[in-house]
């Protein structure tokens, strides 16, 4: 038994909701078989998933679904000509669509992927999962790998150390889509637990800061549904969700003038020195050499800490720098979880 499952779906609309960003939503009835418990199909934060994304002149990638525990060797084996790509995205969020592909009575769940349009900022061109995103039609087939419905969301945010605390979340463009579905589900009161609505996940206070790379990207439709209910003041927009949560809101931009993540580090030093830092112990152990090497740059705040909750998701360096930022300020590197959700200059699967 595995808790990964490959699925199947068809794409029922495409949409830009920002100028680098494009919304590709799908539907399927195997979707039902998702871990969406109780509450149904609708966000769930940060819970992400891999899409398998087929080589040119392939219909479908092929994964031989009757042993799941190897499929992803198996995947590896094969010439990089014929098998295609694995890339990950976040569930930005879903909802049953009413009339499926053939029957209009038939309800599957619809999931909306927000992929960022980016260029390779070193060699010029898209990557196999943008160059995918912008190109899909409806009709288009989607072949994704989920957890199981018996297992649990694939999510970095750990609402429980989330709960009655101040968090900070700081991102870029990869991580809006995380950033938004994590609004949506503390305003809704939706839990990654089992699905369940559970009232008790909510954060006393929630300071979000997305890095985009444009004007054009910091749009209503991108962020979270709240954000039309919002009050703006200094750049910031504010406003109290229903789960009673205190959000601050930051559109970052980037532009013309800015380098990556030059504007999220100066928007989080601002951010630390507004936090009374409980414990200063941390400053002397952020030794470099302790840091993540290689190319997987995640690690995930100490379930059992109780010091506000910083949340960083970003391209790996830029999310390193971010984190070494917060432990010079005095914050425990337990209660930090940071994650790269790209790496500058190499493929990520
Ligand atoms: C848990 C998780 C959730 C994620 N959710 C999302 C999501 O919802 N939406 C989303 O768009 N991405 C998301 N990402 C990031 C996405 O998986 C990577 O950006 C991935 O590299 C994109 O694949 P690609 O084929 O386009 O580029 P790759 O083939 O991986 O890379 C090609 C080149 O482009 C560069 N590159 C990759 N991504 C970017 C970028 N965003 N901007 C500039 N250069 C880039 C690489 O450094 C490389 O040089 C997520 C990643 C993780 C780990």
């Amino acid at each position: 038994m595995t808790d990964i499952q490959a699925v199947m779906t068809r794409v029922t609309r495409t949409e830009m909701v920002g100028e680098h960003l494009v919304r590709v939503s799908v539907a399927g009835a195997e979707l039902w078989n998702l871990p969406w418990g109780p509450a149904g199909p609708g966000p769930r934060a940060d819970a992400y998933f891999k899409v398998l994304i087929p080589a040119p002149g392939c219909e479908h990638v092929a994964v031989d679904t009757s042993d799941m525990s190897h499929w992803r060797q198996e995947f590896l084996s094969r010439p990089e000509s014929e098998r295609g790509w694995i890339r990950t995205y976040t569930l930005r969020d879903a909802r049953v669509l009413t009339g499926g592909f053939r029957d209009p009575t038939e309800h599957v769940p619809e999931m909306d992927i927000d992929v960022v349009v980016h260029e390779d900022e070193d060699h010029g061109g898209l990557g196999p999962g943008a160059k995918w995103g912008s190109e899909l039609s409806p009709g288009d087939t989607v072949q994704l790998m989920v957890p199981s419905a018996s297992g649990t969301w694939w999510a970095g945010w750990d609402e429980q150390r989330a709960l009655n605390n101040q968090v900070v979340v700081a991102g870029d463009e990869t991580a809006l889509p995380a950033a938004a579905a994590i609004v949506d589900c503390v305003d809704r009161s939706v839990s990654l637990r089992a699905g369940t609505a559970d009232k008790s996940g909510a954060p006393q206070s929630l300071h979000v800061a997305v890095e985009v790379p444009t004007e054009g990207d910091a749009t209503l439709s991108a962020g979270p549904a709240v954000l039309s209910r919002g009050v703006e003041r200094d750049g910031e927009i504010h406003l109290t969700l229903e789960s009673g949560t205190e959000l601050t809101w930051t559109w970052l931009t980037r532009g013309t003038t800015s380098e990556r993540n030059e504007r999220l580090e100066s928007w989080l030093r601002q951010e630390l020195e507004g936090h009374v830092v409980t414990a200063r112990h941390a400053a002397s152990s952020c030794e470099e050499g302790e840091e993540e090497s290689g190319d997987f740059v995640w690690a995930t705040a100490d379930a059992a800490g109780q010091g506000p909750y910083w949340f960083l998701a970003a391209e790996s360096s830029a999310v390193k720098s971010l984190r070494r930022m917060c432990v010079s300020h005095g914050v425990r590197k337990t209660d930090i979880s940071f994650m790269g959700y790209w790496k500058r200059g190499r493929a990520t699967e």
